[in-house]
């Protein structure tokens, strides 16, 4: 699939509900979410633990499929998407980043970050030097070769964030990454990021319980028990 239009929303969520059935046990996670995020847009997603942030993520990442509602994805309708389709666009439009940086143990940084580009059909070369370009922003050209076990989590996060960036996505969907560092760790991790999804007019998507964090995005939604409270006030 080749890029997709320029659309002012890029992404347009609608009557978002969803429903895990657990050993006969229905779930009601999601209630009837409305959410539209605008191109270069960075959003803060905050609330309890268990309010459903990870599954609204994975909902708008196209890694699950919701019970009821609508995915509006640069003005496509991905509930009607083949699961194909919707891997390829997955793949390149979009960047995940965890709490845990998820990367492969027994690769380096700079190949954690091509794996994805290989994946997307890209030359060994372009990916080696599109990763290495990334790397160097994010201040890591002296660790291309280092494995995760040998990076600190600050620099494990922003490898991470490289592999996030690497087939040029138009959003990035961040679950909770400055998690698991010390607050330090966690601005710089943010201050970074935030940087390059402004630099580059990446829509984020960025799920914290940090609220000094929070306060520097453009707009934040508040999600409790499973509803957003997507009042403008809460900013
Ligand atoms: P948060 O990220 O805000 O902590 P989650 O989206 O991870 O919340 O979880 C919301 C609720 O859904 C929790 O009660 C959790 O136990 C439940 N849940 C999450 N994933 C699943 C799943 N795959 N199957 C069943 N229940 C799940
Ligand atoms: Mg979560």
């Amino acid at each position: 699939m080749s890029k997709l239009i320029d659309h002012q929303d890029l992404l347009i969520l609608k009557n978002i509900s969803h429903i895990y059935n657990q050993d006969l046990q229905k779930i009601k996670v999601l209630k009837n979410v409305n959410i539209r995020v605008s191109k270069g847009e960075i959003i803060s997603l905050i609330g309890p633990s268990g309010t459903g942030k990870s599954t609204l993520l994975n909902i708008a990442g196209l890694l699950e499929k919701p019970t009821l509602g609508t995915i509006i994805f640069s003005g496509h309708d991905c509930t009607k998407l083949s699961e194909d389709n919707k891997t390829r666009l997955r793949g390149s439009e979009i960047g995940f980043i965890f709490q845990s940086h998820r990367l492969f143990q027994e690769f380096s940084a700079i190949e954690n970050v091509m794996l994805p580009q290989l994946i997307m059909g890209r030359s060994k070369s372009e990916a080696s030097k599109k990763s290495k370009d990334l790397l160097t922003v994010l201040g890591l050209k002296h660790r291309l070769e280092f494995r995760p076990a040998k990076l600190s989590g600050g620099e494990a996060q922003r490898v991470a964030i490289a592999r996030a960036l690497a087939n040029s996505p138009s959003l990035i969907l961040a679950d909770e990454p400055t998690g698991n560092l010390d607050a330090i760790a966690a601005y710089n991790v943010f201050e970074i990021l935030y940087k390059l999804v402004k630099s580059l007019d990446i829509s984020c998507i960025f799920a914290t319980h940090n609220n000094d964090l929070a306060k520097l995005m453009d707009r934040k939604i508040v999600l409790k028990k499973g509803s957003v409270y997507n009042d403008k006030s809460y900013k």
